[in-house]
């Protein structure tokens, strides 16, 4: 517990409205999305401005007081838990969009910025912010930052990482600095922005963003293929790649997620399909019309049982609301949903599905695959019940070889969703000691009492959950 001086010092620099140490708000604090993870935090701050950031932060690195930043707590790698106690900071005063800069298409943010409030501000004129994690609609811009999170548009447009241009973040001890800018080229000095987007928190407070626009696209089109095989999907996937087409959006689901999508979204989907595929494409109409046409070709040729291309807008939101729908709509079969997002190179996507379903057998549990098939970015999806140990145990243990299999394959135990709490004790597997070693020498350097989001990423032993 923080002692009262201390809380006497943060109500001075924030204000007694922007404090709370109640147990109600700790226990709503002490969680994030991923399952089972939960510990209080002693305080709960909402500043309004970086001087005040600098301020909290000076005092918690003389006194040596844990800090999570975060925005609304939907990651899914137990990334905002205060595992070590200390202080939660909220951004919901900090959530302005500056300015849309429709010379340099760019725009300036404050981290609590909800992600769709964005994309929707520069649609209305004319631009695209093309980072479009399935939990938009709530997610913060300081959250996908600091996981790099990518979304359904991302085979095309890339992810987070590629659209901050320029940051600023209030360090470890109090400074304040500024990274990049609104520059199409900018070589001075280290790349402190690309390290800092990422970081989960444990670098820094990021408390401004400059972000990188692009033209909306004039046209797009949305289309969906089923399969009866789940190899027919996959080799789909390279051929349209190989035949040098990227589409927007290019995404799988097995027949497990199929299932549950339809009884929950009730829009035809097809229940006994063992693979479909959703695929968008945009640009000028008539490339996007050629690209439609090619890629129903390529679907036929390889054994699709149907391919439609939506009739309307309305249709085709339907379509990409359903696949954005999948996490929430497995969630609601057992009382625990856990997540993975276990990458391989696309070519790889056959081989790893086959090895899913295999470990899903061997330790006797559904699993629902679906993502975004372009990326080779697969989120296999246990419903389970964390107060069943034994079965928690299997699925621990099938997790275990399922990130083993994507690092044998040439893939990575997260493509999106961060290490945090949950993935630090299969950093290593990616990494290896050394390059663990490498990054801890950073996190030391800029964070040496280690005030920023500990026992996040380079933890061993947070995997053990906390059962409720
Ligand atoms: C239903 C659902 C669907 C999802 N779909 C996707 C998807 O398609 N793609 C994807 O990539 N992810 C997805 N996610 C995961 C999650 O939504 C993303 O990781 C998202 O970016 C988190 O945003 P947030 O505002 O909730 O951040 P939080 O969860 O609050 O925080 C995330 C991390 O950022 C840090 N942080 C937050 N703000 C700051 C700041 N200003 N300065 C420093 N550190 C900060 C936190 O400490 C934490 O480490 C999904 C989650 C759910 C529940």
């Amino acid at each position: 517990m923080l002692e009262q001086s201390v809380i006497n010092k943060l109500i001075e620099i924030v204000g007694e409205s922007n404090v709370e140490t109640s147990t109600t708000e700790r226990v709503s604090y002490s969680y994030d999305a991923t399952p089972n993870f939960q510990a209080l935090p002693d305080a709960i701050l909402a500043p309004q401005s970086t001087e005040e950031i600098a301020n909290i932060i000076k005092l918690c690195n003389e006194e040596k007081i844990p800090i999570v930043p975060r925005g609304s707590g939907t990651n899914l790698s137990a990334g905002t838990t205060p595992l070590a106690g200390g202080i939660v900071i909220l951004f919901k005063h900090m959530n302005r969009i500056l300015e849309i800069d429709e010379e340099n298409l760019t725009a300036t943010v404050q981290p609590g910025v909800i992600t769709l409030d964005l994309c929707n501000a520069v649609e209305e004129k004319g631009l695209l912010y093309p980072p479009d994690p399935s939990s938009m609609k709530i997610s913060t811009i300081g959250g996908n930052i600091n996981e790099n999170s990518g979304g359904l548009r991302g085979l095309k447009y890339g992810v987070t990482r590629d659209y901050v241009l320029g940051l600023e973040v209030v360090l470890p001890n109090g400074d304040i600095i500024r990274t990049g800018g609104k520059l199409a080229k900018d070589v001075a000095g280290y790349d402190l922005t690309r390290l800092l987007v990422g970081s989960e928190g444990t670098l820094g407070i990021i408390t401004e963003a400059i972000l990188k626009l692009v033209p909306l696209p004039e046209t797009k089109k949305t289309m969906l293929a089923t399969y009866q095989s789940m190899d027919d999907a996959a080799m789909t996937v390279s051929a349209i790649i190989s035949q040098k087409m990227t589409p927007t959006t290019l995404e799988f689901m097995d027949q497990p997620t199929i299932e549950v999508i339809e009884a929950y979204a009730k829009i035809g989907l097809p229940t006994d399909a063992k693979a479909v595929l959703l695929i968008e494409q945009d640009g000028m109409v008539e490339v996007v019309d050629r690209d439609i046409k090619r890629i129903t070709e390529i679907c036929k040729a390889h054994h699709a049982v149907t391919v439609e291309v939506a009739k309307d807008e309305m249709e085709a939101e339907q379509l990409r609301s359903a696949r954005r729908a999948a996490l929430s709509t497995i969630a609601r079969l057992k009382p625990t949903t856990i997540l993975e997002d276990a990458t391989v190179p696309r070519s790889q996507i056959a081989p790893m599905v086959k090895a899913i379903n295999e470990i899903a057998e061997k330790y006797s549990l559904k699993i629902c695959t679906f993502g975004h098939a372009g990326d080779g970015n697969l989120h296999p999806t246990v419903p389970t019940d964390a107060r069943d140990r034994e079965e928690m145990d299997r699925v621990e243990k099938a997790f275990e070889e399922i990130f083993q299999k994507a690092v044998e394959l040439g893939g990575t135990i997260t493509g999106e969703h961060g290490v945090g709490a949950m993935k630090a004790p299969y950093l290593e597997m990616k990494l290896g000691k050394e390059g663990i070693e490498a990054m801890r020498a950073i996190k030391q350097s800029l964070d040496p009492n280690n005030i920023m989001n500990p026992l996040k990423m380079f933890a061993k032993d947070t995997r053990k959950r906390v059962v409720l």
